[in-house]
Parts: C-alpha cells; sequence; structure tokens
C-alpha cells in the first residue's frame, strides 16, 4: 500500500504535470475513513517534506480596505459595511519595521496584501521597493495584489519576488456564488502571467462559505490540474465577518476542514500546505489534527490581513508540545539596493 501511494505521488513532477486528476478520483479520497485517509496524507507528507518541521510566514497588510470588488466573504470590500476603513499604501519604512519584527519572531517568508482589483502601473515602483525592503532583510518575499498584467509580473520578479498570493477561493460552479466583479479565469490568467514571469505561485482557497464537498473538491482538482502546480496551497476556514454577506454562513464541520487539507496534502505532494485564515476559532487539537493532516506551513503572527490570528506566543508553545520544529531560513541576507 505505502508503495502505491509513493508511486502515484511521484508521479506528480513539480513542473510539466501532465493532467492526472480526474473529480472521481477526488472525491473517492475524500470518501476514505479518516484513518485511511491520514495515513496516506501523512504517507506522500514523509516522503516529500521534512517531517515535524514548519514554515512560519507572516503576512502584513499594506494597503487596507476600499477594494471595489465583491468577494462576499471580504471586510476590505468597500461595498460593505465592516468598519474597515481604506488607507494609503504604507511606506518602505513601515515596511522595514514590520519585516525585521517578522525575522526576529522567527518567520521565513514575508507576504504583503494590498486589497487592489489589480495592481496598477503607477504603483509598480512602489511595491517594488517593498519587495526589495523584505528580500534585502534576507526573508522570502510574497505579494497578493489582485490582478496582475503580464508586464506587470515581469517588473515584480524584476524586482525580486519569489510568490505571489492569488486564491481561486471555490470551485469554478461555486465561484459565482461567491464573486461576481470577475471571473474564475480572471484569476487562472493572473497565475499564468506570474507563473510566465517566473514567480512562484501559491494559489488555495475558503472552506466553509456554504460549498458543497463536490466544491472542495473542484478547487482542490483545478489547482492540481495546473502545469505546473502551485508551489503554496493556502487552505482557509472562513472567518466570518459582520456586514459581509457570509456573517452568518454555518461554520463548517472541522473534520471536514481537516479531510480538506489532508486530500490537499496527497494532490500536492511537492507543495507547501499552509493553514490560513481561520485558526484563531480553532482548537489547539483540531489545529494538530490539521498538521497531522499535511499542513506545514502557517500564518505566524498577531494579525491576517483585516482577521485576527493566534499570537506568536501561543503559536511557538502549540509547536513545541506537538515537537514541531520551527523552519529555519538558509537565505542569506543581502544589501538594500533601493
Ligand atoms: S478579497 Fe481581495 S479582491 Fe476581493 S474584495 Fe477583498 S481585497 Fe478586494
Amino acid at each position: 500500500m505505502r508503495e502505491a501511494i509513493i508511486e502515484r505521488a511521484q508521479s506528480v513532477p513539480a513542473a510539466n504535470l501532465k493532467k492526472i486528476w480526474s473529480a472521481e478520483e477526488v472525491l473517492q479520497l475524500f470518501d476514505l475513513p479518516m484513518p485511511e485517509l491520514m495515513y496516506q496524507a501523512q504517507t506522500v507528507a514523509r516522503e516529500f517534506h521534512p517531517t515535524g518541521t514548519m514554515q512560519l510566514s507572516t503576512l502584513l497588510n499594506i494597503k487596507d480596505g476600499g477594494c471595489p470588488e465583491d468577494c462576499h466573504y471580504c471586510p476590505q470590500a468597500a461595498r460593505y459595511h465592516t468598519g474597515v476603513k481604506a488607507k494609503k499604501l504604507l511606506s518602505v519604512e513601515v515596511v522595514r519595521e514590520q519585516v525585521a519584527a517578522a525575522k526576529e519572531a522567527g518567520a521565513t517568508r514575508f507576504c504583503m496584501g494590498a486589497a487592489w482589483r489589480e495592481l496598477k502601473d503607477r504603483d509598480v515602483p512602489a511595491i517594488s521597493a517593498l519587495i526589495k525592503e523584505v528580500t534585502s532583510q534576507g526573508l522570502e518575499s510574497c505579494v497578493t495584489l489582485g490582478m496582475v498584467s503580464e508586464t506587470q509580473a515581469s517588473a515584480l520578479k524584476e524586482a525580486g519576488l519569489e510568490y505571489y498570493n492569488h486564491n481561486i477561493d471555490t470551485s469554478p460552479g461555486y465561484y459565482e456564488k461567491i464573486i461576481t466583479t470577475r471571473t474564475q479565469d480572471d484569476r487562472l490568467e493572473t497565475l499564468q502571467n506570474v507563473r510566465d514571469a517566473g514567480i512562484k505561485v501559491c494559489s488555495g482557497g475558503i472552506v466553509g462559505m456554504g460549498e458543497q464537498r463536490e466544491d472542495r473538491a473542484g478547487m482542490l482538482l483545478t489547482l492540481a490540474n495546473l502545469d505546473p502546480q502551485p508551489e503554496s496551497v493556502p487552505i482557509n476556514r472562513l472567518v466570518p465577518v459582520p456586514g459581509t454577506p457570509l456573517e452568518n454562513a454555518e461554520v463548517i464541520d472541522p473534520f471536514e476542514l481537516v479531510r480538506t487539507i489532508a486530500v490537499a496534502r496527497i494532490m500536492f505532494p511537492h507543495a507547501r500546505i499552509r493553514l490560513s485564515a481561520g485558526r484563531t476559532s480553532m482548537s489547539d487539537e483540531l489545529q494538530a489534527m490539521c498538521i497531522l493532516a499535511g499542513v506545514n506551513s502557517i500564518h505566524y503572527g498577531a494579525k491576517l490581513l483585516m482577521t485576527a490570528n493566534p499570537e506568536a506566543e501561543k503559536d511557538r508553545a502549540l509547536l513545541q508540545r506537538l515537537g514541531i520544529n520551527v523552519e529555519v531560513s538558509t537565505k542569506a541576507e543581502v544589501s538594500c539596493h533601493q
């Protein structure tokens, strides 16, 4: 059995992936008895990743609120009354301090998010300066800025960007129930632009938005059949924010969250599976199950864009109790060229 699982996972190369997953196969994984599913996920995790290590990423909102999109889960959409005020892009000086603090706290990747529908050409120089600030302090850089064109993606790569985050959120079929102001194909086009520019792709979705298991499977299927697959796959549990259309969404069964993560672990053997938003409302035991299912990256720090995140000390204590080592950055610090 172990050999068969490994053989299947090894058939998923990091690049030049041929489409190998069908919807039926993904749903069969979801349907496995939990012990079997966890065993398969752990088998893949142990083959492709160091056992018992966790990558810590810090996420900083560099431009709050005022977004024209209508993502039903998002407190930064200008049309929802969530109390989030639109602010200007943070300065290099402010970001410099935040990067230093994140590094001091043990993060190896620094992600910056701006509440934009798309990156505007006029903002590319300012964003490039922020990327250079992150890399100059020796952290991996990641940004999430909405849609980007081919030319913009090349400029970000030129500035030293390593990862671009752009989630597809849910299945193609459920997508229009969650966002109407842009299509999932728009999002996939941005992922392609980023990939073509030589930037690594971070893309996942959100569970607990009223979708069915078929939608969770469909989201993973869409991403898994990208060629190559994303290097990072964040799985978020919806944080229902008052004032958004999903404020009263029913909380997803915790075991279904764990199943989604385990299936993702199996389908994306090379990727980081990141447990992202929603951890504050999870028990230590549920987070531990998510880690056993294959999570090997978490967002770290007191705030996650607009939603709360467990305090850094609490995370460290949990990882220590589980005997999980924090991944240490192997990047050398480089001088800032600004
Ligand atoms: S998720 Fe992003 S694109 Fe959607 S409303 Fe929020 S900030 Fe805008």
